[in-house]
């Protein structure tokens, strides 16, 4: 069992470790620190006070008493429930190293917690004298802010001792997803889709950087969008956990990384560290626009046919008074302006929705987490002169029309749908319960809803529709349907 009493060993004194010792002093506990390098204990220490010092005066009144710094495991307080979390580098053998020296300083009753973000739990358990006790704790960075915290079962772990850090991070005011070990647990693995297809759609020339990161953000709600974000992570940062996991997949399509960022790495293009990545960051450069259909005149005829709740929705945001029609061929929601067919995209380019039509101008939107709240959408056409007609509909609602190749599922459908699929696929794995990852997903990177959820709200039928449309295109193994989502 695990309290507010239980002692805590934080090993490495860097990014990861000075914020999981100061959540632990936040929490009351007593806290020691070991890092070999003097240099960082110093500014560890440093920075804990003056941030607790902002936000919990008392704690860092009594610092000296609560955190003790030591160079080597040996000279920490030797309390046999020692909780130890190793946030060292990303080196198997390091941690093994760290590890077998815990358990031989602490004793077969302590806990032994890693970090790692992309190492195997149970790889690391089977290097350690104690494989029961070893767990994974995975938090995200900056730890006192991010409120998940992966918990990471490997074969050998005791049930028991999952349990008792699951109770440690909910104490420390943290959500606990908890995970089988497989490769990039829940976040790392869900989300590589989220980069990985906006990143094919830059290979197809299909939009610039700027163009797909305003359709993510602006239909997606999503705060950051791809490549802003990778820019901000750094490119060989995300390429290097993409490698790996793809790697560790057995070389999976689905986790394919990106000749593109891979040009980037090499060309040293890292993004924000290094003042370049997709976008310049040098001083006085002008940021990229995205891409936008300028509006022309507001249709003079609006037919509504089918069912279709989000084309309600966008009728109702532009204040545009439509005509209901009902024919045998318009089961499936259509808005009709000036006989121009607009629909949701269903995975079919716009052309082969216009063929099915005999022809007529079809103009195919892409879709948004909640249409009521979008403020950009994708747009694309079999016959781009009309384009400006139904862009005006659009600036009307409030929503920015961007232009993008006429390609199956267009942006946002096409990313959420493939991060939904690794969804399915990790919880048929048996790594995590669906809700475990949408939970995951929205605290570890901040999405606006959970894969499962935007599943739900688009129907599982639809997510599945436009996987298989993509697979009928590409006959690429990345967009095989899983088989829970199918069932
Ligand atoms: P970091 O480089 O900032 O810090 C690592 C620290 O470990 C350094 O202070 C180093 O001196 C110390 N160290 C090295 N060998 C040691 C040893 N044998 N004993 C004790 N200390 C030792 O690294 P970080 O970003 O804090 O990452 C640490 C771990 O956390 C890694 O496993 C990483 O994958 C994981 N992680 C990082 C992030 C992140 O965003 N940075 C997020 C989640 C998990």
């Amino acid at each position: 069992m695990t309290t507010a009493s239980t002692p805590i060993c934080v090993v490495g004194a860097g990014t990861m470790g000075r914020g999981i010792a100061q959540t632990a002093l936040s929490a009351g506990h007593s806290v020691t620190l070991v890092d070999p390098q003097e240099a960082q204990l110093k500014a560890a220490t440093d920075d804990i006070g003056t941030r607790l010092a902002k936000r919990q005066p008392a704690i860092a009144a009594s610092l000296d008493s609560l955190l003790t710094t030591c160079t080597s495991m040996d000279l920490a307080p030797q309390h046999p429930n020692t909780v130890v979390i190793e946030a060292v580098l990303e080196s198997l053998d390091v941690k093994a190293a760290v590890f077998t020296a815990a358990a031989d300083h602490f004793g077969p009753q302590c806990i032994l917690a890693t970090n790692t973000s992309s190492l195997s739990v149970s790889e690391i358990a089977a290097r350690s004298p104690l494989p029961s006790r070893v767990v994974g704790m995975h938090f995200f960075n900056p730890v006192p802010v991010m409120k998940l915290v992966e918990v990471v079962t490997g074969l050998q772990t005791d049930q028991q001792v999952a349990d008792d850090i699951d109770t440690l991070a909910v104490a420390w005011g943290k959500t606990v997803a908890r995970v089988t070990n497989a490769p990039g647990f829940i976040v790392n693995r869900v989300a590589r889709g989220f980069y990985g297809e906006p990143l094919r759609l830059l290979q197809e020339s299909v939009a610039s950087p700027a163009t797909l990161d305003a359709i993510i953000r602006g239909a997606g709600q999503f705060r950051m969008g791809p490549f802003e974000l990778m820019d901000l992570i750094g490119n060989d940062v995300n390429a290097a956990v993409t490698r790996t996991v793809w790697t560790a997949f057995n070389f999976d399509p689905r986790f394919e990384p990106s000749r593109i960022q891979d040009e980037l790495v090499a060309a040293g293009r890292y993004g924000r560290k290094r003042g370049h990545g997709f976008y310049s960051y040098a001083d006085g450069a002008t940021a990229d626009a995205p891409a936008q259909v300028v509006a022309g005149a507001l249709p003079g005829e609006s037919i509504r046919r089918g069912d279709s709740p989000e084309l309600d929705t966008l009728v109702e945001r532009a204040r545009v008074a439509v005509t209901r029609e009902e024919t045998a061929l318009s089961a499936r929601g259509e808005l009709v302006l000036d006989g121009t067919v607009v629909v949701i995209t269903r995975g079919r380019t716009a052309r082969s929705e216009s063929a099915e039509r005999g022809g007529v101008p079809v103009v195919v939107l892409d879709r948004c987490i909640s249409v009521a709240s979008a403020t950009g959408i994708a747009i694309a056409s079999s016959h781009p002169e009309v384009l400006s007609t139904v862009a005006a509909m659009l600036e009307r609602a409030g929503i920015a029309a961007h232009p993008v190749s006429d390609v199956p599922g267009l942006v946002l459908a096409r990313t959420l749908a493939v991060v939904a699929n690794e969804a399915w696929e990790t919880t048929m794995h048996g790594v995590a319960t669906p809700d475990d990852i949408d939970v995951a997903m929205m605290l570890g990177t901040n999405y606006p809803a959970g894969p499962f959820e935007w599943t739900r709200d688009w129907s599982r039928a639809a997510v599945l529709e436009l996987l298989d449309a993509l697979w009928s295109s590409y006959h690429d193994t990345r967009y095989r349907a899983n088989r829970l989502l199918r069932d």
